[in-house]
């Protein structure tokens, strides 16, 4: 099959990679977003997993994460955007156009690229996490709360997804337990506030899960907790896990052709979205580890469509 060759090939449909087509069709580049189906994330990235987002300029009262996406791509698709759902398994970019192939055969050729995979969230690698996955442990408390009404669940991290997601699972579990492996968060301020508050919420601090215990018919029982200054560790009876430890950037495609950072983000040329191969931009959580927001992530896509355009026009292509 011959393959279409494109102005403006975006992958990832999240805020970054959204706002990047909206900038790029209003530009009459006719850009294509590739959405994955498995790879990395949900369609729609990470926000469609967050219930109320309210810190996005322009909804005093705070839009649900689902409906900002939807609004966002509504807003790209008027102006010209075209979106492909299939998971991209390999990008050559060896020379101009790019190729990339993905699962359904169907190749497509690119003048520039903007890279907008995303972030997948980071996992403990213990004895049992695997095993139990979908079965108590989760990475998601806004698609798996519901699961553990009047249960007792447990949330591994300190930063601001932990104490959203143990906030959030408050209104469903009857205590949840955050474990964090320092004795001082890093989330922000209001975020450890709200969990302070909260007569649901409890710390333990110092410790970390060496060990996800419970069977497959019964889910999670509990997890072996290791004390990070005495190194003893005690088992915890739980009915769930909720891992909220970061992210790890959606890179396997290009980290061993494109430069990346020691934590495996896209380096790019600041303050531009140009990464090491010229044509090739990345925007969003890919490539931002310092910032991770949804409006800096939109902003970044801004800068890769500006940056697609002028390399564009600079290389009459
Ligand atoms: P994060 O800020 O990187 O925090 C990750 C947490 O997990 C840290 O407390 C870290 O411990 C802990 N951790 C990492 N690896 C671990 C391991 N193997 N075992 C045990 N604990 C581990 O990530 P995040 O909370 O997902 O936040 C990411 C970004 O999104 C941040 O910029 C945050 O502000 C933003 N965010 C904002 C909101 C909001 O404003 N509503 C909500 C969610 C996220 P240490 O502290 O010891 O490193």
């Amino acid at each position: 099959m011959t393959a279409t060759t494109r102005n403006v090939v975006i992958i990832g449909s999240g805020p970054a990679g959204l706002t990047a087509a909206t900038y790029a069709a209003r530009a009459n580049l006719e850009p294509l977003v590739i959405e994955g189906v498995t790879a990395g994330g949900p369609t729609g990235g990470q926000l469609t997993l967050t219930t109320e987002v309210e810190n996005y300029p322009g909804f005093p009262e705070g839009i649900m994460g689902q409906d900002l996406i939807t609004g966002m791509r509504e807003q790209a698709e008027r102006f010209g955007t075209t979106y492909v759902t299939d998971d991209v398994t390999e990008i050559d970019l060896s020379s101009r156009p790019f190729r990339i192939t993905s699962t359904s055969g169907d190749d497509v050729h690119a003048n520039t690229l903007i890279l907008a995979t995303g972030a997948k969230p980071r996992r403990l690698d213990v004895p049992g996490e695997d095993r139990l996955w979908g079965q108590g442990v989760s990475a998601c408390a806004t698609c798996d709360g519901f699961f553990f009404r009047d249960k007792e669940v447990v949330v591994v991290g300190g930063g601001d997804s932990a104490m959203e997601e143990a906030t959030f699972l408050t209104k469903f579990a009857s205590k949840v337990t955050v474990i964090h492996r320092r004795e001082e968060l890093r989330a922000s301020a209001i975020m450890q506030e709200r969990a302070f508050k909260n007569d649901k919420v409890e710390f333990i601090w110092n410790a970390t899960v060496a060990e996800v215990l419970g069977d497959d018919t019964g889910g999670v029982t509990g997890v072996v907790l290791a004390d990070m200054v005495t190194g003893d560790t005690t088992e915890f009876d739980t009915d769930g896990l909720f891992l909220a430890i970061g992210h790890i950037p959606n890179t396997d495609l290009v980290a061993d052709v494109l430069e990346t950072d020691d934590d495996g983000y896209l380096v790019v040329e600041q303050p531009t979205t140009q990464t090491a191969v010229p044509g090739v931009f990345a925007a969003g959580d890919v490539s931002d580890h310092v910032y991770r927001q949804a409006v800096t992530a939109a902003g970044m896509g801004c800068k890769a469509a500006i940056d697609a355009e002028r390399f564009l026009a600079a290389n009459d292509a």
